[in-house]
C-alpha cells in the first residue's frame, strides 16, 4: 500500500514592509486585503496613531494595500526563491497625488 503523500507547505510569495512611523491607522489596506494579513495594532507609533502591523505568511503580494494607501507607507516585495524583488511602483506617490486631484470639469 502507497503511503500518502503529505501535503507540500504552502510558502509565502509575498513580504509586506510598513514604515509604522508614518502609518496614521486609516485601515484602507486592512479592507483591501483579501488575504486578511493586515490588522491594527494596539500600539501607537510617535504620531500618536494605531499602526498597521502585518503576518506576512499569508501575503500573496497582489500590491492591494500598497495602491490604496494614502500615504504610500506600504512596500510589497514579491519573493523568488531566496530574493525579495520590489514590486511597488516607484512613482506610487505620484499616482496617488494624480488620483487624488480632481479633474477640471469641461465648460
Ligand atoms: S500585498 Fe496583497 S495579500 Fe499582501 S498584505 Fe498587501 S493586500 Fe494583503
Ligand atoms: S492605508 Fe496606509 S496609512 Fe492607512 S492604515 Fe494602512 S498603512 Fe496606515
Amino acid at each position: 500500500m502507497e503511503a500518502t503523500p503529505t501535503p507540500a507547505v504552502r510558502k509565502p510569495r509575498g513580504r509586506v514592509e510598513i514604515d509604522i512611523q508614518k502609518c496614521k491607522g486609516c485601515e484602507l489596506c486592512t479592507d483591501a486585503c483579501k488575504k486578511e494579513t493586515l490588522v491594527l495594532s494596539d500600539a501607537i507609533n510617535i504620531k500618536g496613531y494605531h499602526y498597521v502591523i502585518v503576518n506576512n505568511d499569508a501575503c500573496n503580494a497582489c500590491l492591494d494595500c500598497a495602491l490604496v494607501c494614502p500615504d504610500a507607507v506600504i512596500t510589497v516585495y514579491k519573493l523568488q526563491k531566496s530574493k525579495k524583488v520590489n514590486i511597488t511602483p516607484p512613482d506610487i506617490k505620484e499616482q496617488l497625488r494624480a488620483a487624488a486631484t480632481p479633474k477640471p470639469v469641461p465648460v
